[in-house]
């Protein structure tokens, strides 16, 4: 459903991505993580059309992003890290409007109950430019599942979500996955990939370091299971993203001798 070949991008003498390759496949949840400046953004970009490739072509749904941009949008929904929205609509038109692009049967059913489930339902006649951070990233998460697309990309989906919203926000990813979907995200919260991602790929200066089940990361990296939930994950992480700084300071120090 996700089929990013030898994707690279250079922004001037900057390689944001270097070539990478990967597959995400329906029913799945596909963690991205990385550093801040891996080239996460950079990659999910590329995924939604927002980014040309340098090298390299991305799939979603059977279609390339790039040439086949109508074709690929329509498979896929996207919630990006900090919410677009029509500031002048109300909750209600936006998804209204939404549901009349993408020709819902049921659209005021399936609006009534997004805005429920989210506790919005006294704010949907509210401009949004009067909604609170977390209020938008609702909307937003409402706005790209309303379709029901094929895929789903996310970017940071629980940043300014409270305690509450978060919890829904990761049941309704593992749920969406559960259904047959494919999900793609990318998050900081390490304890929130590993609750929810079947695999993982962590990425570093646009490399990936690894990637595979949470099992074949521990192999990959040559760490334990922690016992304590959330933390196997982390410390995976820091043991990748360490060594991999470690090679790059002796070669340094290789290269000044
Ligand atoms: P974060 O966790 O901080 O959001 P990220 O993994 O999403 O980071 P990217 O935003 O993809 O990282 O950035 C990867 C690299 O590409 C960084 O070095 C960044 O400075 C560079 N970069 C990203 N966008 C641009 C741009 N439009 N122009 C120039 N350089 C860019």
């Amino acid at each position: 459903m996700i089929e990013i070949r030898d994707f690279s991008k250079r922004y001037g003498r900057v390689e944001a991505v270097s070539p990478i390759n990967l597959k995400v496949v329906p029913g799945e949840v596909f963690g991205l993580l990385g550093p801040n400046g891996a080239g996460k953004t950079t990659t999910i970009r590329a995924m939604v059309g927002l980014t040309r490739p340098s090298t390299g072509t991305v799939r979603v749904g059977g279609f390339d992003v790039w040439r086949e941009p109508v074709k690929a949008k329509a498979a896929f929904g996207y919630i990006p890290d900090r919410p677009y929205l029509y500031a002048k609509l109300t909750g209600r038109e936006l998804l209204r409007f939404i549901a009349g692009l993408h020709k819902l049967e049921h659209p005021n059913t399936e609006i009534e109950r997004w805005l429920e489930f989210f506790g919005l339902e006294d704010f949907g006649n509210e401009l949004i430019e009067t909604y609170s951070h977390g209020m938008k990233q609702k909307l937003t998460i409402i706005a790209a599942m309303l379709p029901e697309p094929p895929v789903l990309i996310v970017d940071e989906p629980m940043v300014g979500l409270d305690p509450r919203a978060a919890k829904q926000a990761r049941e309704l990813l593992a749920g969406y996955a559960a259904k047959g979907k494919t999900v793609l995200l990318t998050t900081h919260s390490l304890p929130v990939a590993e609750a929810v991602a079947h695999r993982i790929a962590v990425l570093d200066r646009g490399h990936i370091l690894a990637e595979g089940t949470l099992e074949e990361l521990q192999q990959q990296s040559g760490t334990e299971r922690s016992g304590v939930e959330g933390n196997t994950l982390e410390r995976i992480f820091f043991k990748l993203v360490e060594e991999e700084e470690l090679e790059r300071e002796n070669a340094r120090e290789k290269a000044a001798a």
